[in-house]
């Protein structure tokens, strides 16, 4: 008996080859009907046997194209109409769209063999894309995802891809960015002095310059590279001069994954997380024979590895390299510079020459940073790969919310219906260019899913940038989110769960609910409210922030704290080099209270034990005295390193004297960094599980939910999860936003709707 479906789709289903798919699925299976672009996805119509219908839908899921992804699906059983054949019907563009764009992808294997073919059309073209690869997110202006909507648009196809982009059985039917070399862009070398080099081949050119120790800006998808020959020591020792980067790790490209198995152990799975098609840099243990310059990673026990996702990637690690430094090209925490002009002027100190093309990026977009850890991908930074693809929840936002998330690593969010759509990585605000990007990504946002927020959710912290920026939006109401509040929450929405949790915030800085900073807080409650069970004892901050800068003063904090006058007594390495004047005048701060405001931050008790161990007693990057305690860390962790510490109150203010007491007995002792390092973060999971343990009891709730910037420490996270899983705990961990604060927006928008509702 002939039946029909009607099947409505949503999610990411345009211009990424589902029509031509739904098309050949619905033809091997001898179905008759149509496919069509809607306004909210894709719309389609089935007609056939029963057997051949199920058969239909099972398969739409299992083989769809690999950027697809669905959202909803719904089928409804319609009249019979009796078509003699199946159609892809023109799109149908009326109302409000609601259609999803796919993030940005590495170019597929078709694509490459083509790439590499000297019989193709477009052998070694590095612009070369179809509709399973290729770049979405960065050269989008605007919606419907059509060719005059991104910056493709200057360049007419020419007749051979005009008849690829129409042919429904062609790879590249309706890819947008379709391009060869005798209609598409181009690539260019030019000098420091912007004066093109003429050469017939520029990759060629290219390679022979990276050969010769040159440091390149290579324009990317998402913004410019700075790339130098990883293996030559002299270029990427010139390259982190000439940066003024000290010691902050640079990430790698290599060929293949047997080139990273080279430097790297990697697990099957890390393996595999290489090669998706989102290509994070994966962080991987360094493997302790690897040669690499020391320069690249100093201090780390991870590299930071990516495969080649762009065409000219490929070419340059083809044949001539098989690792690159690929590293984003800014100074400092700036945001990544995208513009060809933009890149001659602020990156004339730092590169060699320019590798320009004229496809205009139109958003700008770093590579994304992941870490597999308790078998699962972990995002550190969520950006290219991934963005503009939705975090959905079940509890549905029933007014469009708009999140600005925190300071540093600063994302928004915006929300519409179920989905939320987190904006790139934008980074740091307290720079004209990052708040410039900041507002620009707002606007881009409400582009895309074509919405105006009816509310701001911002931090509560009434100095930062973001919230600032929120309250100049007069007619917009705003609601205001505790910090670690939006931690917990970013953690529970992103496992779409919304039951009562206690939050083990693990943080740097955040605005409590008294006005005083927190950061190592236990809170229990759900996503309208939450309350203090317990946090870390407060101690001061001497100088403020100048004590995030130098975390020698955060360790004379707590030795004072924990020892009194006795200090002095005590010999330590941090006492005997810190300058008595600059030891005379911090003591005064602390003693008269000046600019010494108190905090629970578990960021700054690892400041002070890496400074105290003598590990980083200064800083050149963010957060790095707390990393180098954690890569000094050499062995497995295990519960009974755990120091024999009491800790009296288990809610409340919690002490870390007697913890602090310890470590410091074993630096006298001069027993090994590496040992200290581990005890300290054993002992500290242990008081954590005892203060779950304990508002397991009091409040009646078995949910952990782990979040804050504190867990980009995996010794801990690890150890820590393993823990509580261990007790009985369902733990809720990140995996799709960032355990930091590039997920408080997310956070955000969960609380603020759930206040809402
Ligand atoms: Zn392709
Ligand atoms: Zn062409
Ligand atoms: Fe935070």
């Amino acid at each position: 008996m002939q039946k029909r479906q009607q099947i409505r789709i949503d999610g990411i289903v345009q211009g990424v080859g589902f029509r031509p798919f739904v098309f050949r699925l619905a033809k091997s299976l001898q179905l008759t009907g149509s496919v069509l672009n809607s306004n909210t996805g894709v719309l389609i119509e089935v007609e056939g046997s029963i057997d051949d219908l199920s058969k239909f839908q099972s398969r739409l899921r299992q083989e769809m194209p690999p950027l697809a992804q669905i959202i909803d699906f719904h089928s409804s059983e319609i009249a019979v109409k009796n078509d003699d054949r199946f159609i892809i019907m023109q799109s149908e563009h009326k109302g409000e769209s609601s259609v999803l764009i796919s993030p940005d992808m590495s170019l597929c294997e078709d694509c490459l063999n083509e790439l590499l073919s000297p019989a193709d059309r477009r052998f070694q073209y590095p612009f070369l894309n179809c509709t399973n690869c290729g770049p979405r997110f960065t050269i989008i202006a605007g919606i419907p995802y059509d060719r005059p909507k991104t910056s493709m648009h200057v360049f007419p196809m020419c007749e051979k891809c005009t008849s690829e982009y129409h042919d429904p059985a062609d790879r590249r039917f309706h890819a947008q960015p379709n391009a060869c070399p005798d209609c598409g862009p181009h690539l260019k070398i030019y000098d420091r002095e912007k004066r093109q080099v003429n050469t017939e081949n520029p990759v060629k050119h290219a390679i022979t310059l990276l050969r010769s120790g040159r440091i390149l800006a290579i324009r990317g998808l998402g913004g410019f590279h700075l790339v130098v020959d990883a293996k030559n020591e002299k270029a990427v020792e010139e390259l982190r001069l000439r940066k003024n980067r000290a010691e902050k790790p640079f990430a790698l490209m290599a060929a293949n994954t047997d080139v990273v198995d080279k430097y790297c152990k990697i697990t099957h799975r890390e393996r595999e997380a290489l090669q998706q098609q989102t290509r994070p840099i994966l962080l991987l243990p360094a493997r302790p024979s690897s040669n690499l310059p020391k320069s690249i990673a100093p201090k780390s026990k991870y590299y930071g590895f990516m495969l080649p996702y762009l065409p000219i990637q490929h070419l340059l690690l083809q044949e001539d390299f098989e690792l690159l430094v690929m590293t984003s090209a800014n100074f400092s925490d700036e945001p990544i510079v995208i513009g060809n002009e933009q890149a001659f002027e602020q990156l004339r100190t730092l590169a060699d020459y320019f590798v320009i093309h004229d496809r205009e990026i139109l958003q700008r977009c770093d590579d994304s940073i992941a870490i597999i850890s308790a078998g699962q991908q972990r995002l550190l930074r969520r950006a290219r790969g991934y963005v503009p693809a939705p975090i959905i929840i079940k509890n549905e936002t029933s007014t469009p919310i708009l999140a600005v998330g925190g300071e540093l690593k600063n994302t928004v969010a915006l929300s519409k219906g179920k989905k939320i759509m987190l904006s790139q990585h934008i980074g740091d605000l307290d720079n004209p260019e990052a708040m410039n990007f900041f507002k620009s990504s707002i606007k881009h946002l409400q582009t895309l899913l074509e919405i105006e927020p009816q509310y701001i959710a911002c931090d509560m912290h009434p100095e930062y940038l973001s919230t600032k920026w929120a309250y100049e939006q007069f007619l917009i109401p705003k609601i205001e989110v505790q910090h670690h509040h939006a931690h917990m929450a970013s953690v529970m929405a992103e496992n779409d769960n919304t039951r009562k949790t206690i939050g083990i915030i693990l943080d740097g800085t955040g605005y409590g609910m008294d006005h005083t900073i927190w950061g190592g807080e236990i809170i229990i409650g759900d996503l309208k409210e939450v309350s203090r069970f317990a946090w870390f004892e407060p101690v001061p901050l001497p100088g403020g922030n100048a004590a995030i800068k130098e975390p020698w003063r955060m360790a004379i904090s707590y030795l004072r704290h924990s020892f009194g006058d006795a200090m002095h007594k005590l010999t330590l390495p941090i006492l005997r080099d810190t300058k008595p004047n600059d030891l005379q005048l911090l003591l005064q701060m602390l003693e008269k209270k000046v600019n010494s405001p108190l905090t629970s931050s578990c960021g700054r008790l690892f400041d002070a034990v890496s400074a105290i161990l003598d590990i980083c007693p200064k800083i050149t990057y963010e957060a790095q005295a707390a990393i180098e305690l954690e890569m000094s860390v050499k062995t497995a962790l295990q519960r009974n390193l755990a120091y024999p510490v009491k800790i009296d109150n288990y809610s409340g203010a919690v002490s870390f004297v007697p913890l602090i007491r310890e470590v410091v007995n074993d630096k006298i002792q001069n027993v090994p960094n590496e040992q200290i390092a581990a005890r300290f973060h054993v002992t500290l999971a242990e008081i954590l599980v005892s203060l779950a343990i304990n508002a397991r009891k009091e409040a009646g709730i078995s949910q952990v939910g782990l979040s804050g910037g504190v867990f980009q420490n995996f010794t801990l996270f690890n150890y820590l999860n393993e823990r509580l899983r261990g007790e009985g705990f369902h733990v809720l961990t990140h995996s799709k936003v960032p355990p930091n604060d590039g997920g408080i927006s997310l956070g955000q928008i969960a609380v603020a709707n759930a206040k809402l509702s």
